[in-house]
């Protein structure tokens, strides 16, 4: 791949954590300036060479990434990370051992009840990081986003899935000399991503993984798990090809899309939503229940 330009380089300094918080420093925050970053998603397989928790870590760390870099741009907000929660609805990984898949209905609720908590001592912002784009995990969040927001002053983005639905990734990632389009799970992508973030928790027998493609968005795969369509591994797409650069590079795209969603929401802007047929197929999933 040509070099990923990239201006990251891993910001340090303290984050703060509310879970090291007493309610008196939490109260003498401003409310109108406060942004909880809430990192949410599942322990779920990813391919032979993955670690489970590749959403989960990915979400909580580009959480991090984000506060630190909201820390330094923006020292008039008060950015605050909410423990990673370890859940999330995951169908189509579901046969595979280390997958924890929690109800649609419990997100919902959990997304819910967290907002609403914070919402209750008047605080007005939060940020859903998400890394986890399984539509039935994405409408337990926006069903609890939505619930929470209809009963208090609270205003909820979940960033991710609208980058992700929109195709963001393809218009936007560097040349790497194949298509990328077919690169769906544990995939070229997050084993860059996994490579860049996390080398020792790759198996290296990745690079002999054979490439292994399937349509995951065809009606006729809707509902089913990977072993009803003879995904026998667990990923679809070409992990041998990860390359690191490119995984520096994406991971800095999911910390600016967290970053920009949290300015637009203090600032009042309109934030991104999912694309209209997304939504229409998110709402339609009958079987999540
Ligand atoms: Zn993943």
């Amino acid at each position: 791949m040509k070099a990923a330009k990239n201006n990251n380089t891993k910001t340090n300094g303290k984050v703060m954590q509310l879970e090291e918080q007493s309610w008196k420093q939490i109260d003498a925050w401003d409310r109108q300036n406060t942004i909880f970053f809430i990192p949410l998603s599942p322990m779920e397989e990813h391919g032979p060479h993955l670690p489970v928790g590749t959403d989960f870590i990915t979400a909580r760390d580009a959480a991090r990434e984000a506060i630190r870099v909201l820390t330094k741009t923006r020292p008039d907000l008060t950015c605050v990370l909410f423990p990673a929660i370890p859940l999330g609805y995951s169908k189509l990984a579901t046969d595979f051992p280390g997958t924890i898949s929690t109800h649609t209905n419990a997100i919902s609720l959990i997304v819910s009840d967290i907002c609403s908590s914070l919402a209750r001592f008047g605080f007005k912002y939060a940020v859903i990081c998400t890394f986890h784009m399984d539509l039935g995990h994405l409408k337990g969040i926006y069903r609890g986003m939505k619930r929470a927001m209809k009963h208090h002053e609270i205003k909820i983005v979940e960033p991710w899935g609208p980058y992700f639905y929109h195709k963001e990734v393809e218009k936007r990632e560097p040349q790497v000399g194949f298509d990328t389009k077919k690169e769906v799970h544990a995939c070229f992508r997050e084993t860059s991503l996994m490579n860049y973030q996390y080398p020792y928790l790759v198996d290296p027998s990745y690079k002999n993984l054979q490439s292994i493609y399937r349509d995951l968005y065809s009606p006729r795969v809707l509902g089913k798990t990977f072993k009803d369509i003879g995904i026998t591994e667990g990923y679809v797409g070409s992990p041998a090809r990860a390359d690191s650069d490119y995984g520096r590079w994406y991971f800095q795209q999911i910390v600016d899309t967290y970053t920009q969603a949290a300015v637009d929401l203090v600032e009042g802007k309109k934030t991104r939503d999912l694309p209209q047929k997304t939504q229409v197929l998110m709402r339609s999933l009958f079987w999540y229940k």
